[in-house]
């Protein structure tokens, strides 16, 4: 059976008892067509599919792997917990030392509270918010994820600075009735929310560097803002770093930012962190956090509820402990963004050569391209790059054995595994499709 035969049964086989024969949607292919692959294996930079055909990683199981895949260290920490249990429902010491490794390595962070999924974390950082302020009303940025959480399922309605519509069935527009959506960047929209709604304002969440739209900055001026007015207002400012924490750097995305403004972390500091992917290493961990007195509102020492049957389990807590204890060795940023920079740096010139219009960026272990002449600020932009041609790149990098994200508006991660050669032999790839879409172009 050849390598798509087997794929293709595997997924008719899934689609019989898997809601698209996948357990998240953008598993599918649906964007770009054709025959998911089904995984069997992973080891550093490579997965093999079910019939045993290699790929370079670029997804990294969505931004987790950053070590690679079956990094020792991590392995030999599951294993040794695997054998001391694999759930108590009560607490342990390891959670606190992770815990506390967090709170080492962010700055804003004084207090953490440890969650299975981004989206968890990310909607208990919503109910705190509203908990802690007293009010309902949320700003959130079109093209920004928050993960799956009904009030956050939202796009822009009609008009400047309405309040969203739902962007899924099931979600009752009464829902998302207190959650306005902005355009990504656009400070007079910003401030025009502000003066009209600010004192009904809990919280403006927001991925400083979007990585749900693909790759695209908050400039250090609108991130800047967005600190300023939620302090003018009584706002709290959370930044959803579930994709960035620990993969840009190591103080995250609000680090990057930092570096970018006067006044350094104290002009862009959130006040909540919502973090996930790398810090549970490829276990189901995720975290949020901030100052004390806005965490201590949290049960069973606040009025604010939220819980979890597995919250801070022993085995996703071991794996993220020694994944954090890694990534925290000196130069690992330094030499995992030169890498990325490589691959950024090869795309773009092997497309230039090639007359294709592309424009990419990247930071620490996380990287971005567009089939567009120039890097979009915002989603609407974002959506104008060119499907077909994406999805002609896709498959061909796919053929070739490079598996990046299977949809033109998810980033793209490289691991510490990941090595020159596997870099050049993916821009080589690149080249030859980049070649024929210079061609049709
Ligand atoms: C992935 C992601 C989430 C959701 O995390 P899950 O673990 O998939 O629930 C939330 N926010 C951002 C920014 C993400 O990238």
């Amino acid at each position: 059976m050849n390598q798509t035969e087997r794929n293709q049964q595997l997924f008719d086989r899934a689609r019989a008892v898997i809601p698209g024969g996948v357990n998240s949607p953008v598993r599918a292919f649906k964007a770009v067509g054709g025959t998911p692959r089904f995984i069997q294996k992973a080891q550093g930079a490579y997965m093999w599919d079910a019939v045993g055909a290699r790929y370079i990683d670029y997804i990294g199981s969505w931004g987790p792997m950053i070590l690679g895949h079956g990094h020792p260290a991590v392995i030999e920490a599951v294993q040794q917990a695997v054998t001391e249990g694999l759930s108590f429902g009560a607490p342990t010491e390891r959670e606190i030392e992770l815990a506390e490794a967090i709170l080492a390595l962010m700055p804003s962070m004084e207090m953490v509270r440890l969650v299975s999924s981004g989206t968890e974390a990310a909607m208990s950082a919503l109910r705190l918010a509203r908990g802690a302020t007293g009010r309902k009303t949320i700003i959130k940025f079109e093209g920004c994820y928050h993960g799956h959480a009904d009030a956050l399922l939202v796009k822009a309605g009609s008009g400047l600075a309405t309040f969203g519509n739902p962007t899924s069935a099931g979600v009752p527009p009464e829902v998302v009735q207190h959650t306005l959506v902005l355009r990504y960047n656009d400070l007079p929209q910003l401030e025009a929310a502000f003066a009209e709604h600010g004192r009904d304002i809990a919280c403006l969440m927001i991925e400083a560097i979007a990585g749900n739209m693909n790759f695209v900055r908050a400039t250090p001026e609108f991130a800047r803002r967005c600190r300023e007015l939620c302090t003018q207002h009584g706002a709290l400012l959370v930044f959803d770093e579930v994709m960035t924490g620990f993969r840009v750097g190591l103080q995250g995305a609000q680090g990057v930012l930092a570096n970018q403004v006067e006044g350094g972390l104290a002009a862009v500091r959130p006040d909540l962190t919502v973090l996930g992917k790398v810090i549970g290493g490829g276990m189901p961990l995720a975290a949020f956090g901030g100052p004390r007195a806005i965490m201590e509102q949290l049960a069973p020492q606040g009025p604010v509820y939220q819980a979890g049957t597995l919250s801070g389990n022993p085995v996703a807590t071991a794996c993220g402990l020694a994944t954090l204890r890694e990534i925290a060795k000196p130069g690992f940023y330094e030499a995992l963004a030169a890498k990325t920079r490589s691959l950024v740096d090869g795309l773009k010139s092997a497309a230039q050569a090639e007359g294709v219009a592309f424009s990419a960026d990247c930071e620490g272990g996380m990287f971005g391209f567009f089939l567009l002449d120039a890097l979009p600020q915002d989603y609407t932009s974002v959506m104008k790059s060119d499907g077909t041609r994406f999805n002609t790149l896709f498959h061909g990098l796919l053929d070739r054995g490079v598996y990046i994200a299977p949809a033109l508006y998810e980033a793209g991660f490289v691991s510490a595994a990941h090595t020159q050669d596997d870099i050049a032999q993916t821009v080589e790839a690149a080249r030859a499709i980049f070649k024929q879409l210079g061609r049709a172009a």
